[in-house]
């Protein structure tokens, strides 16, 4: 499909971090084999993961969060290209603004990494009993793991919350997550 590679490439040149391909691969399996019909997402970008998603099958629809304008936008283009309009609801708001009424097969978390928590706790109202929440970077290239003496201290402030976020769902009472390494690092979380 060149169009999706379109995509790709133009997220490469310009820094817009798109889910990894095996990562995108392993959701859009997840999503087929498990007949999951509705989907929330935190942080769209330029609709790369949301088209994919919604590309498995027309019966599935898509509710998408971005707050940066420019990607909002390029992501309405994008959408439309594919024809998708029908099926992905894109929401320009900051997803903390957002009020759902919905409960969802699926959330995935991949917006502002050192939100993650906020994240979890604000969405869980709308997952589906038997649904499960998806997070994505939890790897964060590679830096989640390491030493991390000569990074700035944005990104090791990332990295300690995405570190927070690993312990908050190991220790969660409430939800059961897999951690993957698959792409730059995936969680599978559901109701206990
Ligand atoms: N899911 C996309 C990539 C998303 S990148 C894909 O794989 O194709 C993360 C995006 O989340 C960025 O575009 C950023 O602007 C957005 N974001 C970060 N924090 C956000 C928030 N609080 N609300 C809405 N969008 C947010
Ligand atoms: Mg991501």
């Amino acid at each position: 499909m060149v169009r999706i590679l379109e995509i790709e490439r133009y997220a490469k040149e310009h820094n817009i971090p798109i889910m990894e391909k095996e990562g995108i691969e392993y959701l859009t399996n997840y999503i087929q084999e498990h007949n999951i019909r509705s989907i929330l997402e935190i942080g769209s970008a330029i609709g790369y993961s949301a088209i994919q998603m919604a590309r498995i099958s027309k019966d599935i629809h898509i509710t998408t969060i971005e707050r940066d304008e420019e990607r909002y936008k390029e992501a309405i283009q994008n959408i439309q290209d594919f024809k998708l309009n029908h099926q992905i609801d894109i929401l320009f708001s900051d997803a903390f603004d957002v009020e759902l009424e919905q409960e969802y097969d699926l959330i995935f978390i991949d917006a502002a990494k050192s939100q993650y928590i906020k994240f979890f706790e604000k969405f869980k109202h709308n997952l589906k009993k038997t649904g499960v929440i998806f997070s994505d970077n939890l790897k964060f290239h590679g830096l989640v793991e390491g030493t991390n003496q000569n990074l700035s201290r944005n990104v090791k402030g990332i990295v300690r919350k995405l570190r927070n976020y690993i312990t908050f769902l190991k220790e969660n009472q409430e939800f059961e997550t897999i951690f993957l390494d698959i792409g730059d690092g995936i969680s599978i979380s559901w109701y206990r």
